[in-house]
């Protein structure tokens, strides 16, 4: 890993688990990194009701507080939806977008990703942008290919200090809540494929210090060998993060 670029850990809750069991996790989470927390940026990224009681719970820690999701306009007429100005205001610090769930079972374009991109930063919210491929997408040799558009199509539009500052995840859909995760092999060759990318866009310079995390079945077991990658940031991780001893074993690898 680059000298400048600080690791990142954050945890991916999803639809889970309830208030009061979110609550409890958010705590337990805080206790257990706060070791490490010179060391590693720590995040939760609760379901959106849960995100105002967590931040009451996180606020003045180490760890910090990020949403699953935004619409890209300010305000309007989206029944169900939130705006980046609304997270920020309840103290989100970071917003996934373009999550393969989000992509897949909501039917989010590449374009679409990019305009909640562009509306985090917008609303100063650091956009923590996911991308990946399919099995059938590795299995046709096109990895490369479909991870690329999808980052051209997310950070269309950016100045290149934006794309510094933000947070890029490889997830390969394949390995998202499968237990089968890439090999570490697998994982840094896509990763310092979207360095040497990013460094077309925004030169050498810059992409040196944009985080890119690898997401796809993360645990405590094999987070130290998938972390070992010059050019793997840490982790975005789901299944593992809704339990405090694993996810803190993971921050700690
Ligand atoms: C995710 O949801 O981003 C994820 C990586 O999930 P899991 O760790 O469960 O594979």
């Amino acid at each position: 890993m680059g000298a400048k670029r600080r690791r990142m850990v954050a945890g991916n809750w999803k639809m889970n688990p309830t208030l009061g069991r979110g609550l409890a996790l958010a705590r337990e989470v805080v206790e257990r990194t706060r070791d490490v927390a010179d060391r590693v940026d720590v995040v939760i990224c609760p379901p959106a009701p849960f995100l105002a009681p967590i931040a009451g719970v996180i606020g003045g820690t180490h760890v910090a507080l990020g949403a699953q999701n935004v619409h890209p306009d300010k305000h309007g007429a989206y029944t169900g939806e939130v705006a980046a100005m609304m997270l920020g205001e309840v103290g989100v610090r970071y917003v996934l977008c373009g999550h393969s769930e989000r992509r897949q079972l909501f039917g989010e374009s590449p374009e679409f990703v990019g305009a909640k991109v562009q509306a985090a930063h917008r609303d100063g919210i650091i956009p923590i942008l996911c991308v990946g491929e399919t099995l059938e997408e590795r299995e046709a040799g096109t990895t490369e290919a479909v991870v690329l558009w999808q980052l051209e199509a997310g950070l269309a539009g950016l100045h290149h200090a934006q794309v510094a500052a933000m947070v890029l995840a490889y997830e390969p859909v394949w390995a998202i809540g499968t237990g089968r995760n890439a090999t570490p092999e697998q994982a840094q060759a896509v990763h310092a494929r979207i360095r040497q990318w990013l460094g077309g866009q925004v030169g050498a310079e810059l992409a040196e210090e944009v985080r890119i995390l690898y997401g796809g079945s993360i645990k405590a077991s094999n987070a130290v060998a998938l972390f070992a990658g010059p050019d793997i940031d840490g982790g975005l991780v789901g299944g593992a993060s809704l339990e405090a001893d694993g996810f803190a074993a993971i921050v700690r690898a």
